[in-house]
């Protein structure tokens, strides 16, 4: 969430914002709406006030037996407190509105965050390793695990639905070596290491900005008022929500968790395979700092290096890209795509995601730290995906297919899968 005070002295800035990042709010209307809460707030306010005056009075007058005095002071306050609830009534609605807009409106975001309506228009800083070149008809992920049995989507739609699939034998053993091999590498460089909430409250999917525009994306657990993370981000930043935290060193947490997904709009992309379904795992990394811009781009820079460098475990060549505007999300000030080769798309498809929000979903969390004077002020916060699986399975397979049809392991990998070496018939 925006700071008011900074919406109302920038108000085109952040309408402009909105329109970039396809988000529709009226900052005029919020602005209109804002002026008539702070009305009504002094009006309530000075109600009270003169209220409790009349009232203090009254003992005293009583004393010196000034009755009439004393009935006449009770008419006007019971006067004052019925425009009291009518004033009252009317600030609630106002401030019901004004919330409802403020919680639309979108993160400012950084002066090198291009801008672009869809991923079309991200922009590529870098490409880290050399592309597979195979001289040989390959397999795609869904052939591999068919032929060594990894994974079942028929019966996964069977049972479950679209979107949903089965990990069998060594493809569920891969879909855990990389989850331990990120926890490891996180643990080696001084993350803490969770097991978190997956299914949260309401009010925790609103603080950490996932709703209310992300709402449609989420599982509702409606009977229980609880709703399924499609992220440990959400769990992880609420670690400390409504706390004064030290952020002397950034707190830095990996969360593991399922991850749960409507895919809501998503109808008809992505439909083979494990690149888009609604349940998935993931190792997130979540870092909670001062609020000082130069210590959360270093950071931002941390948390990307730390998926790079996995990729680079995985031997698989990846991309980095810049995301424009109309990807990046409501509450992200500057965000990094890190994508991986996939063979069979022939293209690169997102594996981690990258982002600095800023004070945004610390404001709403309200998560705070003293600074050198003493003052109270909001933290940064920041996530990166470590691994998501079983979408990295995806190019761990095809990119590492052989002539002979077996699947080279990756030596970083090998000490999660009883040294395995390879995947090839019979094995
Ligand atoms: P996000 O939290 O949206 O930035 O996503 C982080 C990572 O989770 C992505 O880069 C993917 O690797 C993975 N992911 C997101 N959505 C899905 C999905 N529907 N199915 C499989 N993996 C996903």
């Amino acid at each position: 969430m925006l700071d008011i005070r900074y919406i109302r002295e920038n108000p085109d800035v952040v309408q402009t914002v909105a329109q970039q990042k396809g988000i529709e709010v009226s900052i005029t209307d919020l602005l209109a709406l804002d002026g008539k809460r702070r009305a009504l707030l002094q009006e309530v306010e000075g109600l009270r006030k003169q209220r409790n005056d009349l009232s203090q009075s009254i003992p005293r007058l009583a004393k010196d037996g000034n009755q009439d005095e004393v009935e006449q002071i009770k008419e006007l306050v019971r006067g004052i407190n019925a425009n009291l609830t009518t004033q009252e009534a009317l600030l609630q609605d106002v401030e019901q509105q004004w919330s409802t807009l403020l919680l639309r409106v979108p993160n400012i975001i950084s002066p090198d965050t291009p801008i672009g309506a869809s991923d079309e228009e991200n922009v590529e800083l870098r490409q880290i390793g050399e592309l597979p070149q195979f001289d040989f008809a390959i397999q795609d992920h869904v052939t591999l695990g068919e032929t060594y049995d990894l994974f079942d989507l028929p019966r996964g739609a069977k049972v479950a639905g679209t979107r949903q699939y089965y990990l069998k034998g060594i493809g569920l053993y891969l879909h855990r070596a990389v989850q331990q091999l990120a926890i490891d590498l996180l643990t080696e460089r001084g993350f803490t290491v969770m097991d978190v909430p997956m299914m949260v409250r309401e009010d925790v999917m609103t603080n950490t900005g996932f709703f209310p525009l992300g709402r449609e994306q989420t599982y509702e657990l409606g009977r229980d008022n609880a709703w399924l993370v499609g992220t440990s981000e959400v769990p992880l930043v609420s670690y400390h929500a409504g706390e004064v935290v030290d952020v002397n060193q950034p707190i830095r947490f990996a969360g593991v968790s399922n991850c749960f997904r409507r895919e809501a709009g998503a109808a008809g992309r992505d439909t083979r395979g494990l690149y888009r379904v609604h349940q998935f795992a993931k190792v997130e990394q979540v870092v909670i700092c001062k609020n000082d811009p130069a210590v959360s781009e270093a950071i931002l820079q941390e948390i990307t290096k730390n998926a790079e460098d996995l990729l680079q475990l995985l031997e698989l060549p990846y991309r980095v890209v810049a995301v424009c505007t109309g990807d990046i999300g409501q509450g992200v000030y500057k965000k990094y795509d890190i994508e991986t080769w996939m063979p069979s798309r022939e293209n690169y498809g997102e594996t981690q995601s990258a982002s600095n929000l800023l004070e945004f979903q610390a404001r709403r969390s309200n998560i705070r730290y003293r600074d050198e004077n003493g003052q109270l002020q909001y933290c940064h916060t920041l996530n990166n995906t470590a691994v998501a699986t079983p979408r990295i399975l995806i190019p761990l397979l095809e990119n590492h297919q052989r002539a002979d049809g077996s699947i080279y392991i990756p030596q970083a990998l090998r000490k999660y899968l009883n040294g395995l070496e390879e995947i090839k018939p019979g094995a």
